[in-house]
């Protein structure tokens, strides 16, 4: 008989012991199938759909051509794809997204044959987490420590004896640059230098960091493969390195846990907030030009790149939701829209945290001043003449002021930050 791998967010042979079940349930005989669902399709902005559709390329590529690629509702399209081909089961890797888990039961109640979720996109699955008496945690620090505790599974190879079994499905466009071997020839090349980790990751202007969350997100790599590489790497950028994928799996277990977390505050009084309605000022936000450059920088990164490091991600969600006052949810929206490793738990969840609602939280009283951190963070200002090209006239830090030193193509602040601080505070002492 035949197995189904039906595959989501692991778009990867090797280190897939949801690939490895179905080669083993389908005796080697194993059709590979990825479902477009036109309900994510339509969420996800450009650069997401442009990588898929590379990623699946290289997926189907490297398993010799046969990848089946269908569009649809996949509780119709997988039970049906599994009829046609007498499947003996389906397998995939379990999905812990509000919306994951709900279509995975649609789908597991229309199969014929069962549906055997193997392994997760995290080194150790949300919920599995847990303090001495059963309960999760809510403060990354303890998380952190009790993660390591429980380890993770050495990885697995890719298959090596499997017969892919073709069926009907769409062409894929061509695409290159993405996908399993580009993620891990990436990976292994920044291996190299990951003792500057520690020192240089909150630095925009040197653009040191991995930019593995592209990979990680559609599971181009498994993350506990580069947890196997970190341990051999003993440095304080391989610890540090390793704490961050720790955060990845921490918005992971929380939203499994809160799936309302999604859009809604995990901290209630929040409910109670006031934000105002997003107009003028918001769309200036999303365009980069707000006025205050390392803001303006990190938009225009976004909408160019469809990445922005993530301090600059820090100081822009902080100046939307407590300089700007606009729900955060819109400004989650819109980086879902426009970043390439969207990803609903980090997105959300950490836009909860910069907000002061979520859980473990930035304290709501420790309002970002987007020009020092500026300085701080890109203290010769060359981050934001890359970005800002009507700044490049201006020398080192100057360009972080722009409206102290000159700069007549572009905007003047659109809000003075001392009293949107001060607004800020009033409006989170009103629901205190
Ligand atoms: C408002 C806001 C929104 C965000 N939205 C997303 C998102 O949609 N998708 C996403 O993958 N990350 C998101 N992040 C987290 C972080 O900014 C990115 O993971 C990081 O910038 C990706 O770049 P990198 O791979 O070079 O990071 P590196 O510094 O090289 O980090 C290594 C890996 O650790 C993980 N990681 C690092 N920081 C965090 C963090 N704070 N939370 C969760 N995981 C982390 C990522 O998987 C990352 O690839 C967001 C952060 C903020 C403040």
């Amino acid at each position: 008989m035949t197995a189904v791998m039906w595959f989501r967010r692991d778009l990867r042979l090797a280190d897939n012991p949801a690939l490895l079940d179905a080669v083993a349930a389908g005796d080697g005989r194993v059709l590979g199938v990825f479902v477009v669902d036109p309900l994510l399709w339509e969420r996800s902005g450009d650069p997401r759909r442009d990588h898929l559709a590379a990623s699946l390329r290289s997926l189907s590529d490297s398993m010799g051509g046969p990848l089946v690629v269908r569009r649809g509702d996949p509780a119709t399209v997988v039970p049906a794809i599994a009829d046609e081909i007498g499947a003996a089961s389906v397998h995939v890797s379990a999905d812990y997204g509000p919306y994951g888990q709900q279509r995975d039961q649609e789908v597991e109640a229309s199969l014929k044959c069962p549906l055997r979720r193997t392994g997760s996109p995290y080194a150790v699955a949300p919920g599995r987490v847990l303090n001495q008496q059963g309960r999760s945690y809510q403060v990354f620090t303890p998380y952190f420590k009790a993660w390591l505790a429980h380890g993770w599974r050495q990885p697995v190879e890719a298959p090596s004896d499997v017969t892919w079994v073709k069926a009907s499905g769409e062409e894929l466009p061509p695409g290159d640059g993405a996908g399993e071997q580009a993620a891990l020839q990436h990976w292994k090349a920044y291996l190299d230098d990951i003792a500057a980790y520690d020192d240089e990751r909150d630095r925009p202007d040197l653009d040191s960091t991995s930019r593995m969350s592209v990979p990680l997100k559609y599971g181009e790599i498994h993350p506990r493969t580069m947890l196997a590489d970190l341990a051999r790497k003993r440095s304080a950028g391989a610890e540090a390195y390793r704490r961050e994928l720790a955060w990845r799996e921490f918005c992971a277990d929380l939203l499994a846990r809160h799936p309302h977390a999604a859009w809604k505050p995990l901290r209630p009084e929040f409910d109670k907030m006031q934000y105002d309605e997003p107009g003028e000022l918001f769309d200036a936000w999303c365009v980069g030009r707000t006025g205050f450059p390392i803001v303006d920088a990190g938009m225009r990164q976004l909408a160019e790149t469809g990445f922005m490091h993530n301090r600059v991600r820090m100081v822009v969600a902080s100046f939307l939701v407590k300089d700007l006052h606009v729900h955060w949810r819109f400004g989650a929206r819109w980086f879902m829209k426009t970043l390439r490793d969207g990803d609903l738990a980090s997105n959300s969840l950490n836009w909860q945290w910069v907000a002061g609602c979520g859980a473990d939280a930035a304290p709501y009283f420790r309002i970002f001043n987007p020009v020092s951190q500026g300085q701080k963070f890109d203290p010769d200002g060359e981050y934001v003449r890359r970005w800002i090209p009507e700044l490049r006239h201006l020398d080192g830090k100057t360009a972080h002021e722009p409206w102290r030193y000159g700069a007549d193509a572009y905007p003047d602040p659109i809000v003075d930050h001392g009293e949107a601080r001060a607004e800020a505070l009033r409006r989170y002492a009103a629901i205190r």
